[in-house]
């Protein structure tokens, strides 16, 4: 081995080279790929024992009466988070890889005090929604980017990769097992929130990899909380306080980076505030809100051309988390929007939003995220200068905000027939 691909291996590079591996369909049709014994144009053979393999999946249903599904707002206002019936767990070790995965009835995980993930947050995660469309059809959202984030979130942390058309397969079978009583056709417009987690379950103490692992998806309820009355209000972050940091780990949905930002939240809650704006560096550079992307619609300076803008923080330092709400409103924006406005990826600063406010430049504002949707903010707190941010004449969302909101809503519940929306039989 040479230096130079030692040297890559520690690096990032190495991590985007086993990502762009596991996230490669098995069978791809190409010339290089053996049809007769299935393997792969990277040597990664077909379902070779210790793969994550779906089709391996052990089914045993839970009683279908025992639970009664409850009204949403019932759920959405419980202290514990209403799962569905079923979940599906897949445990893995180093010495024979992934077991087959299991679809079983919803209950507590069993786990040994010493377990990796609960002293170093071996631990990462996924968010996506079920969607019950008004045409009575179930559909996931571009399932195919969470699957993919989550095999780059997990691989950071050392833990195993798996193929991720596999977690896909597995993610909609929950979905079509529960789907029908969970999210029945008469609740249309109704989603559920999936929850995949890969944990570290070595029951060993020492920092080191772990040798056990275990993969879960959840279906459970969440609130809707795309509308607080008024808009969502924002609080910048402290000081001497940061969400992320180059070279760290922000673009990945590892644990991690979520227990150690609730300080901050939690203040800014008791201040009146729904979130943290995580500004980033001495520049102050506006970075996410929250547990969501954030994007600024502005006029640009009339030195500037004065057009408007939408603006948002771009993703290759790595401290901001590559959200799949976000890419879809870039790319849906970029398209339709086109004659109409710029899409802006750049870094930019809190300076340049209060600069915009005082020319009055500032046109609407949103957090992006699969829990928070798209959802309008009303006004920005800096060091005691409150940013007030318009919210249309209906005083509840801006136009822009209500129109991109208005095309994502139609793809996720099949007022649209789009690609992004990917339907799901239920069984
Ligand atoms: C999950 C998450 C988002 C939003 O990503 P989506 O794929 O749109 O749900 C944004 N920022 C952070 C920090 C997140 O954890």
């Amino acid at each position: 081995m040479t230096q130079t691909s030692q040297v890559e291996d520690l690096t990032s590079a190495g991590l985007e080279h086993r990502i762009a591996e596991q996230s490669a369909p098995l069978t791809n049709g190409s010339s290089k790929t053996n049809e007769t014994n299935g393997v792969h144009t990277n040597g990664i053979a077909k379902h070779q024992p210790g793969d994550l393999d779906a089709s391996q999946l052990k089914v045993t249903l839970a009683d279908p009466n025992a639970r009664q599904v409850p009204d949403e707002a019932a759920a959405c206002a419980s202290f514990e988070t209403v799962c569905t019936d079923h979940m599906i767990t897949v445990s893995w070790s180093a010495a024979s890889g992934w077991a087959a995965p299991e679809l079983k009835p919803y209950g507590p995980l069993s786990l040994m005090p010493t377990a990796s993930v609960l002293h170093y947050a071996t631990e990462c995660f996924e968010g996506l929604k079920a969607f019950r469309g008004f045409d009575g059809k179930l559909r996931l959202f571009r399932p195919n980017l969470n699957a993919k984030r989550m095999l780059m979130s997990t691989l950071r942390i050392s833990l195993p990769g798996f193929q991720t058309a596999e977690l896909e397969k597995l993610i909609t079978k929950l979905v079509a097992v529960d789907g029908a009583k969970w999210l029945p056709k008469s609740r249309p417009g109704s989603f559920l929130y999936i929850r995949p987690s890969v944990i570290g379950t070595q029951a060993a103490l020492g920092v080191q990899a772990p040798k056990e692992a275990l993969l879960f998806i959840t279906l459970s309820f969440m609130p809707r909380m795309d509308s607080p009355p008024g808009g969502m209000r924002l609080h910048t972050n402290p000081e001497d306080m940061v969400r992320a940091w180059v070279g760290g780990f922000g673009y990945a949905k590892v644990g991690a980076n979520y227990g150690p930002s609730l300080l901050a939240t939690n203040e800014a809650k008791a201040r009146g505030f729904q979130q943290i704006l995580w500004l980033y560096g001495s520049e102050g550079y506006c970075t996410e809100a929250g547990a969501s992307n954030f994007f600024m619609l502005w006029r640009a300076k009339d030195s500037e051309g004065g057009k408007l803008q939408l603006v948002t923080a771009p993703l290759d330092d790595r401290l901001i988390l590559d959200g799949v709400t976000r890419r879809s409103v870039v790319e849906l924006a970029k398209v339709r929007l086109a004659g109409e406005l710029d899409v802006v990826e750049r870094k930019y600063t809190i300076d340049e939003v209060l600069e915009a406010s005082k020319e009055g430049r500032i046109v609407e504002a949103f957090a992006a995220g699969t829990a928070y949707f798209i959802c309008p903010i009303s006004l920005i707190h800096h060091r005691g200068v409150d940013v007030q941010i318009p919210m249309g004449k209906t005083g509840e969302s801006g136009n822009y905000t209500a129109k991109i909101k208005g095309w994502m809503k139609d793809i996720m519940y099949g007022n649209e027939q789009h690609e992004w929306g990917v339907v799901v039989n239920d069984e």
